[in-house]
């Protein structure tokens, strides 16, 4: 089996917002893309040896595993040619980046605080960042326009570090304020994020179909549990997964990832995580609630985490470091007095609130 590159239709939004020189670029052919069919295979300098139990680690894997692009496919309920998988969301953002963004010329957009990768791929690709704070409250300001000209535009949903979950229709609105160019949602704990009324939040892939402009990440990072797998991907129009695969490495995904991830997307995998989901999200109200009534403004959280302000910040600094708890602190100036603190199991659970109650200030 071959992983195939094909035409781009002229006329797309994606071919017209992509780095020109792609539009002609020949991808390199890999013997695995070259393919062939027989039964010694001696076209790709490797060895004959497999001395793991792993089936196929001697060989290339295909740039694109079949099996896991219909696993998650069928898990995220999009077409197989709309699915780009990769080294976890971080990859996705790179890529992107580097598919339609010119170095010196053209930039991206973001709402702030946000993740910080956005940035950072953007910084080494020499690519600039247009940046609009988020609302008193951490949701989209009314007016967004300041963004125009950017040529990517990234929404994290749920916010990391803030928490933040936005309705779909505030992530239609960004998609329709910037027709000309690709709104990037970031929904790496999507599968944490819950409605009011506790069922669980729905993806912007249901608005792919009608704006041509979205293109959504996801990970096995999180809710899955495989953040050492490094296993990320990328949802979008057939002719923005086109360019992308243009840029992409030719073998992203090591065959071990590839069954480990293939299994998480299992039908029993998947139950587990979900399982797994509302055992964290249970532990996190726990949290909320044991932070809240030690006196700090906690967030409402679609993560897998809280962000709490506190006035006396390194009093609670102070208590997690005590206990040997490892929590995450912020530069950014409107996260001056914040603690993000990741949802845990029952027992370290206990443990945190533990040392919650021991906040001494001073
Ligand atoms: N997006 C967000 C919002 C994240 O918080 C992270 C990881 N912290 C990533 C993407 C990167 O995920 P991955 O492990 O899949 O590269």
């Amino acid at each position: 089996m071959t992983s195939q590159v094909n035409a781009i239709p002229a006329d797309s939004l994606a071919a017209r917002l992509a780095r020109p020189e792609l539009l002609s670029l020949e991808p390199y052919q890999s013997a695995r893309r070259i393919g062939g069919s027989g039964e010694i295979w001696v076209n790709a300098n490797e060895s004959p040896f497999n001395r793991t139990g792993i089936d196929g680690a001697n060989r290339y894997p295909e740039c694109q595993p079949p099996g896991l692009i219909a696993a998650y496919a069928a898990y995220a309920g999009v077409a197989a040619n709309e699915l780009i998988c990769g080294r976890g969301a971080d990859e996705a953002i790179e890529l992107l980046i580097r598919t339609f963004c010119v170095p010196g010329k053209d930039s991206i957009g973001i709402f702030s605080p946000t993740y910080g990768m956005y940035s950072i791929s953007a910084a080494t690709f020499n690519v600039a960042v247009n940046t609009l704070p988020l609302a008193e409250d951490f949701s989209l300001p009314d007016d967004i326009s300041a963004l125009t000209g950017s040529k990517l535009v990234f929404v994290c949903n749920p916010n990391n570090p803030t928490g933040t979950l936005l309705p779909l229709d505030e992530i239609a609105r960004v998609a329709k304020t910037f027709p000309n160019a690709l709104v990037v949602v970031d929904e790496a704990y999507i599968e944490f994020a819950r409605n009011p009324d506790g069922s669980p939040a729905q993806s912007a892939t249901g608005l792919m179909a009608e704006f041509e402009n979205l293109v959504v990440l996801r990970t096995l990072s999180k809710a899955f549990g495989l953040a050492g797998a490094r296993c990320g991907f990328l949802l979008a129009s057939a002719s923005v997964c086109e360019l992308v695969m243009r840029v992409i490495a030719p073998y992203p995904v090591p065959v071990p990832v590839s069954v480990i991830a293939e299994k998480a997307l299992s039908e029993q995998g998947v139950t587990q995580m979900c399982a797994d989901v509302v055992l964290l999200n249970t532990q996190g109200a726990r949290l909320a609630v044991a932070l809240t009534n030690a006196g700090l403004r906690v967030l409402p959280s679609g993560g897998n985490y809280v962000l709490a302000f506190s006035d006396d910040v390194e009093a609670l600094a102070r208590a997690l470091a005590n206990a040997g708890i490892v929590a995450r602190r912020y530069s950014h100036p409107r996260l001056k007095g914040a603690i993000r603190i990741s949802y845990t199991s029952e027992q370290e659970t206990d443990s945190i609130i533990e040392a919650i109650g021991r906040i001494d200030s001073k």
